[in-house]
This record gives structure tokens, sequence and C-alpha cells, in this order.
């Protein structure tokens, strides 16, 4: 058996060296680093993908995030709404721009934001929500959205982990997971759906004065070269990272379709064991891309069992395991929107296993045969 990877990115890539090695060796050959038509393109490749009107490219997810609260126009003191349950980009960027973070508590069967403590959260000073789209499949968006308008609140969406999954409205309506709201983010980090070969991210939007602002924003606040209307920073796609996305975009779905088989066999083989695990649930509005594979362990038995499968060589990750609201760096920053006691649960349950598109039958079966059999 090949050693077990959490993922495995170099048995992904010798699946298609001959394509990816010709398309980094054009970039090279080119002498353009920076922009150009090679990042326009799959700008343009993504936005059909997803099917956003603009997409913005960007340096990484985290910077997505904050150029998008940048163009919203927020003051000091505005307050933003964040699951508790979450990484940390949304909460640091927040901070950084002089807003106040918000941490609301998870629902515990999806992981995402809790809807029906959303609204008590709400102070005059609430402008955004950001949901997180957590592990792969979507936050509830329909009340989401039905909060933000009554509200008047923007909406960005943290995609960085579900790109790909689809909602459905209660009418029947199907959108991508960061083409709902009115912006959202996405980061193609190595370990992510859809990754690059370091750092990379986007904005995707369908509000053309929004896109505007944002591409001014990431190029220096420049609305023509050496012309800066506001104070932007500087946020780019390598040329080389859009070569790389723009190989690995056609594979995105069959690596999704992998994604859920290994899921499906972990269900499967899981479930007998009710008694000690409960394995991931599924909104019926969302679909599922399975970015992590995140069992509940019951019984307090998760670090026990995380060593017993690291002695096997089994690795797992827990994500996450800290609360936002017990960061020692968001002491005195954020105000505590709910009670967050599942977030707090959470934190003590849950664990990652290995989930990649390179995952084989006898890995899988190793790993459940540990899963299943262990007391
Ligand atoms: C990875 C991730 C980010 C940040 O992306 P980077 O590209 O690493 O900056 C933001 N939010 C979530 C939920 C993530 O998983």
């Amino acid at each position: 058996m090949k050693p077990i990877l959490m993922v495995d990115l170099a048995t992904q890539y010798r699946k298609m060296k001959a394509e990816m090695d010709a398309a980094i060796s054009k970039v090279i050959c080119s002498g353009e680093y920076i922009n150009g038509k090679i990042v326009q393109d799959f700008s343009l490749d993504l936005a059909a993908y997803t099917g956003a009107k603009y997409v913005i490219p960007c340096a990484n997810g985290t910077d997505a995030i904050q150029i998008a609260l940048m163009a919203l126009g927020l003051q000091a003191g505005d307050e933003v709404i964040i699951p508790d349950f979450t990484y940390v980009a949304a909460a640091e960027v927040i901070a950084l721009l002089k807003l106040r973070p918000v941490p609301v508590d998870v629902d515990p069967l999806t992981f995402n934001i809790d809807i029906k403590k959303i609204s008590p959260a709400l102070s005059l000073k609430t402008k955004a929500i950001i949901p997180v789209h957590l592990f792969g499949q979507c936050s509830d968006m329909a009340p989401v959205l039905k909060i933000a308008k009554e509200n008047a609140l923007y909406v960005i969406e943290d995609n960085a982990q579900s790109i790909g999954s689809v909602y459905t409205f209660p009418n029947g309506d199907r959108q991508q997971a960061g083409t709902i709201g009115d912006i959202g983010t996405l980061s193609f980090f190595p370990t992510k759906n859809l990754s690059c070969y370091g750092d990379g991210g986007a904005l995707l939007t369908n509000n053309e004065a929004l896109a505007q602002k944002m591409q001014m924003i990431a190029s220096h606040g420049q609305s023509r070269k050496y012309y800066h209307e506001v104070i932007g920073c500087n946020s780019r796609l390598d040329t080389l990272q859009a070569a790389i996305l723009s190989v690995k975009l056609p594979y995105l779905n069959t690596y999704i379709q992998s994604r859920q088989k290994v899921a499906q066999a972990y269900n499967d083989a899981l479930k007998v064991r009710a008694d000690l695990y409960e394995i991931p649930e599924c909104i019926p509005a969302s679909t599922h891309v399975y970015h992590q594979y995140t069992l509940k362990v019951k019984q307090n038995k998760r670090d026990d069992l995380q060593k017993y499968l690291k002695e096997k060589g089994v690795p797992t990750m827990i994500y996450y395991p800290t609360p936002l609201h017990k960061q020692p760096a968001f002491r005195g920053v954020i105000r505590i929107g709910s009670d967050l006691s599942e977030t707090e649960k959470l934190c003590k349950s849950v664990l990652s296993l290995p989930i990649h598109t390179k995952l084989d039958e006898e890995q899988i079966h190793y790993i459940t045969d540990l899963l299943v059999n262990y007391e």
C-alpha cells in the first residue's frame, strides 16, 4: 500500500505532467510573469465555470476577503458577522481594517453559521455578514440573504473551501457557491480543491461597480497607470499560477467526484459505529464537494483516536482546535454575537480524515477498518 497522505498533490501532478510542464514552460519562455493574457484567460474560464459575471484574480484567499471588505466602504467600528468555528482569515482582515468581527455559533450538523443565531447578533453597527462555506458545502444562503436584505447588510461568501458546490434556492434556482452574495472569495492554496503551486486567490461578483472597485483596489487603487483614486494594495495572481490553474480547472469536476466517492465510502463504512462517530451531514439545499471529510468523535475519544491512527500510519487533522473567540489575538477586538457552545464542543470532537483525488480503495479500506474496529 502507498503511504497515506492528508493530500497528495505530487501524484495528481504526475498524472498530468506533460500538460502541466508545457503550460509552465510556456510562461517562462514568454518572459511575461505578471498579468497578461494567461491571467485574463484564466479569469474568463473561472467566470464561465462559476457563472459569476466578474472574476478578479488576486494573491491569496485572505487578500480576497480584505479587498472585498475594502470595496464596501465600511467605517471604522462597523461590525461584520462571521462564524466562530472557522479559519482565522476573515476575522483577521476585518480587524486589520478597524472593523469589528462578531462571531456567531455554528450549526453542529453542518459546521456552517447557525441561521437562528444571526438576527439576535445584529446591532445598529452591523454592516455585513461573511458566511464561510466550510469543508465543502454551502451555508444555508436563502435565509442568509433574507436576513441581509431585511437589515441592509452586505454578504461576502468566504468560499475558499467550497468551489464547485451548488446551492438550490426554494424556488429551484441553482447557483454556485461564491456567486450568491454580493461578493465571493476563493483561495487556490495548494490544499484547496482547485489549487496552484503556491499562493493564489480570486474574487467573484455579479456587480459591475464592485468589480471595478475591487480590480482597482487590488492594483494599488489605480484607475489607470500611476493615477491612484483610492488606497489599495498590491495583490496579483502570478501568471505562472494562473497557467497552472488553467490546466487544473477542466479537471475540477472530476476531482470533486473522486472526493465525493471517498466520502461515500467513509459514510458507508462508518455508519455501523454510530456509537462512536457522527458522520458529516449534508443539507438538501447544497451539494458537498468535500474539501474536508470531518467526523465528530463521541465519548471524548478524539485525541486518543488521532494518536492511534497516527501510529498506524493514518494522518488526520483537527480543523479547528480553537474557537475564534478564544484566540488571544482577538481578545478585546471581537463582540461576541451569540452563545458559542456548539463551536466549543466541535473544537473538542472534530477529526478530519485524509481525502483527496488520489486516495485509492486499498487505502480507504485500511482507514475504515481501523476506525470501525477502534475500541
Ligand atoms: C484557506 C482559507 C482562507 C485563506 O486562504 P489563503 O489563500 O491561505 O489566504 C480563508 N478562509 C478559509 C475558510 C480558508 O479555508
